[in-house]
């Protein structure tokens, strides 16, 4: 079965569209975390950030940020997350590399939350040698 939102890219299925060139499309999120929640989708498929191709990032990450200057001052929100999920485990539903733009207001019923945790030296050295 064809990726939903390669179905949408395609105009095979329709969608709330507030950005669209070559490289990148916006719409609206069918169920929002708020009024104005918008999904930015590079064209091309890849399912995740790590597989997608650099210009097709690249693209994106512009867009994201000049639809979250536009969400913000035209839903009058006072914050913007911008939010991504890569792989079932991390939340992500649709296969198809995007990012969440999310207008925030002040006692809004959003929930964004993860237990901090404190991690010891010895093992917090360790992991930055892996990562660097
Ligand atoms: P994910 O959990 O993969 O990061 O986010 C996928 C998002 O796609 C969800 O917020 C969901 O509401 C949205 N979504 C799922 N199906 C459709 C659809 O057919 N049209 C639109 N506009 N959004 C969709
Ligand atoms: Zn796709």
């Amino acid at each position: 079965m064809e990726c939903l939102f390669c179905k949408i890219v395609k105009k095979e299925i329709p969608a709330r569209v507030v950005y669209n060139d070559d490289h990148t499309i916006a719409f609206l999120d069918i169920n929002p975390a708020n009024p104005g929640h918008i999904l930015v989708v590079p064209k091309k498929h890849h399912e995740t950030v790590m597989d997608a191709d650099n210009e097709s990032l690249e693209k994106a990450i512009v867009v994201v940020k000049e639809l979250s200057k536009k969400v913000k001052e035209e839903m009058k929100a006072e914050g913007v997350n911008v939010l991504q999920n890569n792989g079932k485990f991390a939340g992500q539903l649709v296969p198809h590399v995007h990012f969440h733009i999310i207008p925030r207001f002040q006692d809004d019923m959003v929930i964004i939350s993860y237990k901090r945790s404190q991690i010891e030296d010895a093992k917090m050295e360790e992991i930055r040698k892996k990562l660097e």
